[in-house]
């Protein structure tokens, strides 16, 4: 089955983890801003630690920057502390939210069970999600990819409507190459999109299936930007450590944009 349509446009996401503080994070948006054309089609969304993302919305604002959380809570409010609510991240100016990204479900424990309950939350108040999901060396080796990208987006997407689900990302991160510099192959990655594509035309059916956007991500480079993002089933990447310097997430998004 082809799931493949130009409709879908590229987008460009930096998460900082837990790196920049306000100052640094202004003086980043400043900078990339001035390298950005100022009629760029390019979709870019950064993801600053919380403690920036009002810095980062300020100096975003007239611009075609987004910016997101790397992470919430599902519920409103409550007795959680050290936690941050879809209600404040909106109070914020956020637009998108990272869910279950692999450092989350590695050292916070992130479960797909809360992957859920957080999507559905992100879709409720109108927050775009980016949803991670992406296989451990062992299990590549072991050869159960395709089991476990199939569990993690039927687990995601369970109870959403297919009316409520066209905002949704996905991003595929293989773990094995986040922070490690080691890329997957282009065959790597496509085969893994095409995979999580049909497990979304399984849960929300072929429509979504062929409009929802599926990320790249794992030690995505400007010199590897262009071959990862001219695959067809790739729409974009998440970034790490490259994004954390404007010029060279800004390489990455110029050296890819000319693939679609
Ligand atoms: C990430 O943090 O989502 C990521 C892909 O990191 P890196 O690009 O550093 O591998």
């Amino acid at each position: 089955m082809e799931y493949w349509t130009p409709m879908r446009q590229h987008l460009f996401a930096a998460n900082w983890k837990m790196y920049k503080t306000p100052e640094e994070s202004t003086s980043f948006i400043q900078t990339f801003k001035s390298l950005l054309p100022p009629d760029s089609p390019a979709e870019a969304v950064l993801f600053p630690p919380t403690t920036s993302l009002p810095a980062a919305v300020q100096a975003a604002r007239g611009t075609s920057i987004a910016i997101g959380a790397q992470n919430m809570h599902w519920l409103d409010a409550g007795a959680y502390t050290g936690e941050t609510s879809p209600t404040m991240l909106l109070a914020l100016g956020c637009d998108y939210v990272l869910i279950g990204h692999s450092e989350r479900r590695q050292y916070f424990n992130e479960t797909d069970t809360t992957v859920n309950l957080k999507l559905k939350s992100a879709l409720t108040h109108s927050l775009i999600p980016i949803v991670c999901v992406g296989e451990h060396l062992a299990e590549r080796e072991s050869g159960s990819t395709a089991n476990v990208l199939q569990l993690q987006v039927s687990i995601a997407l369970d109870g959403i409507h297919p009316a409520d689900a066209s905002p949704i990302v996905f991003a595929y991160e293989p773990v094995w190459a986040i922070g490690t510099g080691r890329t997957a192959t282009p065959e790597i990655a496509e085969d893994a999109h095409k995979l999580i594509r049909r497990s979304i035309a399984e849960t929300l059916g072929s429509d979504l299936a062929r409009t929802t956007r599926v990320l790249y991500g794992g030690s995505v480079k400007p010199d590897n930007a262009q071959s990862l993002c001219c695959l067809e089933d790739v729409d974009g990447a998440l970034v790490g450590g490259a994004s954390l310097d404007p010029a060279s997430f800004f390489e990455i998004i110029r050296n890819a944009k000319g693939t679609r």
